[in-house]
């Protein structure tokens, strides 16, 4: 999480609302990827911190499928990358700071447990919550 949330202050210093994610390997220590919120930067609706990450995981791995893996991210997954999650058959969402106005992992959905989905990652939620919540707070205040 410490490393998802230097990645949050990178998406900050780009105009990007501050959050970071991490893509870790089935041994649940290895760095496959990293990301941050790029949609400002790059004028991309899709850039989310998790989207990118994901996708640089796979590139690395060579398949889509990031079966065994763990994506940390410092806010509670939005619907799009709950989706994301789900299709890329992670094993575990670990994430910060929940999000009450647009949340998908707990929050306002739970599309990550639905049961009607076939895949349905481990959730856990709250690691250093009051620091990812605070680099969000942080950046709204500072607009
Ligand atoms: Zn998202």
């Amino acid at each position: 999480m410490r490393l998802a949330l230097d990645e949050a202050v990178l998406a900050a210093r780009g105009g990007d609302v501050p959050v970071g994610a991490v893509v870790l390997a089935a041994d649940g220590t290895t760095v496959l990827a990293t990301g941050h919120n790029e949609r400002e930067a790059g004028g991309d609706p899709t850039a989310h911190a998790e989207v990118l990450a994901l996708r640089r995981a796979a590139a690395k791995l060579g398949e889509w499928r990031l079966t065994g893996c763990t994506l940390v991210v410092t806010l509670e997954p939005c619907t799009m990358c709950a989706g994301a999650l789900v299709q890329s058959r992670v094993d575990r969402v670990v994430y910060g700071a929940r999000d009450d106005k647009a949340g998908a992992a707990g929050s306002l959905w739970d599309v990550v447990r639905d049961r009607r989905l076939n895949h349905r990652p481990e959730v856990i939620e709250g690691v250093l919550a009051d620091e990812c919540a605070g680099l969000l707070t942080e950046f709204f205040r500072s607009r």
